[in-house]
């Protein structure tokens, strides 16, 4: 695969411009000149060769050569609702289940909490997304959308996807994934900590399943990467 660079605008029609840190990659670090091809991605679910037609101080002129949708993604969209954990671990998770084709992810507020998933956190986990979509090949960007208190996403019913909570005692996620719901799936893991007594209470009297992850405890990032590579592994068993 060539070097991939992201395009923070849609890409339309013939051309397109690389700016900012993306425009450092290509000449600063992988020395790119007039003339090569590379491939760009815009979000948009499709990826495109293009050949760089000039290099200025801080952006670099492509001219788009072939347009082609590659999906590198899940077979059906998986969520992960996560009480995040702190600092290199939160960043690990982010690049583990975005190279793992997580479609979203929304930070959870729960009691026992230790980050804090303020927007300069986001916007950081945000970049760390793009790298590893670089890198891993995939064309859609995992969205991390706004967090959510844990009680407000377990009371609120407007999803279609099987809701599940990763919680010890629940039954074997194989389960939930023979065959994979085309509605896509939902997982809620909890903090370090655990989550209370009354947020599962509140999960369950809401209808989210419990799901076990094995008989060890895992940490926040490895019970979350799990769940992705169990999701990962499913592909091109249940194409929907
Ligand atoms: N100290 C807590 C452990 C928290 S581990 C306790 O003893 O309960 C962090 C989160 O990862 C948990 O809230 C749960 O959502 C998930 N998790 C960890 N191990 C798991 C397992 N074996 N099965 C299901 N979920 C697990």
């Amino acid at each position: 695969m060539s070097e991939r660079f992201f395009v923070d605008q849609p890409i339309h029609g013939d051309t397109a411009a690389l700016i900012g840190d993306e425009a450092r990659h290509l000449t600063a670090v992988m020395r790119c000149q007039v003339g090569d091809e590379v491939l760009l991605f815009d979000g948009s679910g499709a990826e495109f060769a293009a050949t760089i037609t000039s290099i200025a101080k801080h952006s670099v002129q492509l001219s788009i050569n072939e347009r082609c949708e590659v999906s590198r993604e899940l077979p059906f969209p998986l969520t992960l609702a996560v009480a995040l954990p702190k600092g290199d671990r939160q960043k690990w998770l982010v690049e583990k289940i975005t190279e793992l084709g997580v479609t979203r992810l929304v930070p959870i507020v729960t009691e026992h909490g230790v980050a804090q998933p303020v927007e300069s956190a986001l916007e950081r986990l945000r970049r760390g997304v793009l790298e590893a979509s670089k890198q891993c090949g995939r064309n859609r960007l995992l969205e991390i959308a706004e967090p959510q208190e844990a009680t407000d996403l377990f009371a609120s019913l407007a999803t279609a996807a099987v809701r599940l909570i990763a919680h010890p005692t629940g039954r074997p996620l194989a389960e939930f994934f023979s065959p994979p719901p085309p509605s896509g799936i939902i997982a809620a893991i909890g903090p370090e900590g655990g989550f209370t007594d009354a947020e599962v209470a509140a999960a369950l009297a809401n209808g989210w399943q419990p799901v076990s992850l094995g008989s060890r405890i895992l940490r926040v990032e490895t019970a979350a990467i799990a769940i992705a590579a169990w999701a990962s592994c499913q592909e091109g068993t249940n194409q929907v």
